[in-house]
């Protein structure tokens, strides 16, 4: 590609709106513009990086056996009916009428298009395992909008949907999706873990999530550098502390007045004691109906995800300050669980505690040398809380990282949700009719490129790992309207391109320090700058945007030691 007959629109300026480096760099060169909030515009150039992704996981997906096809991105409302999420999706769901005043929406995801689909097309066992996936633009009313590309309102998806006869099959179906994500993402260049993940809206009973580590990722992960275990925060599991082996003498339970001291630290102040010397007993409301009180160490914090599980709950919400008064006959900020008249459930933390410090259920007061078993009895420990730095890894006790990560894939176990909504049932080697066994498995194409900027990057700008980089090399004469430059340059550009390298002939008439500054923002892996010294001693000089030192190859070896290097590049990923 010729530089001067291309767009490359970069700037300098930082778009004000843009928070993250990755939005920044991608609209100051000239990959992305904005239309209105969340929806984008691909320029040549991240258009370029975009179909190199999508050609990664083509290649990786048909490896893995999956099938492509092209679902609608108008979905029928009646679909969504049947599969019960018209009502549950929410605002997210951008919906719509037609001229029949038929009511539709723009496709989120395809859950429901490709079940009607195989409903309608698969009746045998014989005709499963399968796995069809698609690259299609999706559509969701994100509430915020933000970091470009990267959570927009529109952008590009690949999902794909497996169909099995059995869990056997559905678990194999998983693990191969598992390696190609794992290839994916190895393949792009990128440093990710994947975790363990809730499985939120979409539902089922088993996720991971591939995030690529990244400091202004949305999301916080634990990881373990000893056996590679990884997880989201919300679902790192914490062991249960070990039982303590010498008991502590205890004292009688004793009141005291706590005029107006309610939180933990106010409390923990007035009594001068330890944050891990208090029982935090805080009321929940379980599935709108049963009240619940939950017990944590002072110094822990509750995590509603696990509390959900613990109790079976579809729904867990903070009580309302009215029912705490209720409850406990106190205002918020003195419930404890010494004669409360609820269901107790605690954190295993709490088993382990002697002679603590709890509210009294009665406004400015609360209670010390308090004792499990003698003052107060607990219905159910659990694992409810939200792990800290200072726990060990849950499979092999080592310490572990927090760290962020973006999330750029996520896998599902399906199961039968959506087969038994939308009846799409198979008859089996037996002749029985049985609902398919379903798993489904995105990337977020925009937000795979937007993340590899937001990991490799500096202050000149994008640092792209190759196979994702708009052009693999930069072809840089200084001088435009010197002939030996010029020929030089044109004949790299013709050797490289023959030798199927994907370059860019900086041809523009301009100034050394704009076209050098271009390609640094740019990210293109490999430079070949041409200059009317080094042509008349018949060299060129080769850098690498990811090193800072530059070397000069003679101008007969130029375009094969570039090729080297290209390949070389692209080994170092496999
Ligand atoms: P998030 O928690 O970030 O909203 P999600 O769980 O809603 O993601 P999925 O429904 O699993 O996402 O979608 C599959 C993939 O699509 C995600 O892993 C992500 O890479 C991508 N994706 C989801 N929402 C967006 C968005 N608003 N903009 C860009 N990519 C997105
Ligand atoms: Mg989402």
């Amino acid at each position: 590609m010729r530089y001067s007959q291309y767009f490359i629109p970069t700037h300098k300026e930082v778009p004000s709106d843009a928070e993250v480096i990755s939005h920044q760099l991608m609209i100051r060169s000239g990959m992305i513009r904005k239309l209105t909030s969340g929806i984008y515009t691909y320029l040549p150039t991240g258009l370029r990086s975009i179909r190199k992704v999508e050609r990664i996981i083509r290649e990786e997906m048909n490896r893995a056996g999956a099938i492509e096809l092209l679902l609608s991105a108008v979905q029928p409302a009646e679909l969504w009916q049947e599969s019960g999420r018209w009502e549950f999706y929410g605002r997210e769901l951008l919906r719509f009428k037609d001229r029949h005043n038929r009511e539709a929406c723009f496709g989120p995801t395809h859950e429901e298009v490709i079940t009607d689909l195989v409903r309608r097309e698969i009746h045998s066992y014989k005709q499963m395992p399968v796995n069809f996936y698609q690259i299609q633009t999706k559509f969701r009313d994100e509430i915020r909008p933000r970091f470009g590309i990267m959570r927009a309102r529109e952008f590009i998806m690949k999902d794909a949907y497996s169909f099995d006869v059995d869990e056997a099959g559905a678990n194999r179906s998983y693990e191969a999706m598992y390696e190609a994500y794992s290839r994916i993402f190895e393949r792009c260049g990128l440093t990710f873990r994947a975790v363990e993940a809730d499985t939120g809206t979409i539902g089922g009973s088993y996720s991971h999530e591939f995030m690529v580590l990244a400091e202004t990722g949305e999301d916080e992960i634990v990881n373990c550098p000893e056996c590679r275990y990884a997880a989201n925060l919300e679902r790192a599991e914490v062991l249960p502390p070990d039982p303590k082996t010498q008991a502590e003498a205890m004292p009688p339970l004793t009141q005291v007045a706590t005029p107006d001291v309610k939180t933990v630290e106010e409390v923990t102040r007035f009594l001068s004691i330890q944050p891990s010397q208090l029982i935090k007993t805080l009321i929940y409301v379980k599935d709108e109906g049963e009240t619940i009180g939950v017990l944590v160490r002072g110094d822990h914090e509750l995590n509603e995800a696990k509390l959900r599980r613990v109790l079976g709950a579809q729904s867990v919400e903070m009580a309302s300050a009215q029912v705490v008064e209720e409850v406990t006959g106190a205002p918020v900020g003195f419930a404890g669980p010494v004669d409360l008249d609820i269901r107790l459930v605690a954190d295993h933390a709490v088993a382990g505690m002697r002679n603590f410090v709890t509210g009294g259920n009665r406004k400015d007061l609360h209670l010390r040398d308090v004792n499990l078993g003698r003052d107060f009895e607990v219905e159910r420990f659990g694992d409810l809380r939200i792990i800290t730095p200072q726990d060990p890894c849950p499979k092999c006790g080592s310490p572990i990282e927090f760290g962020r990560g973006i999330e750029v894939g996520h896998i599902f176990k399906l199961g039968t949700k959506y087969s038994q909504a939308l009846n799409a049932l198979f008859l089996n080697e037996e002749g029985k009719e049985r609902p398919i066994i379903m798993g489904c498995y995105g990337i977020g194409v925009g937000r795979t490129v937007a993340a590899a900027v937001e990991q490799n990057h500096d202050h000149h700008g994008i640092i792209f790992p190759i196979p994702i980089a708009p052009f693999e090399v930069i072809l840089l004469p200084l001088q435009i309207h010197h002939q030996k430059v010029m020929e030089t340059a044109e004949r790299l550009y013709r050797e490289l391109t023959d030798k199927g390298v994907d370059v860019l002939l900086d041809d523009r008439d301009e100034r050394a320090g704009v076209k050098f500054n271009d390609a640094d923002l740019m990210g293109i892996p490999v430079r070949l700058t041409i200059g009317s010294r080094g042509v008349d001693q018949g060299e060129v000089e080769f850098k690498l945007r990811s090193e800072s030192e530059s070397v000069h190859i003679p101008i007969p070896d130029a375009a094969s030691r570039v090729q080297e290097k290209v390949n070389d590049l692209y080994d170092s990923l496999k």
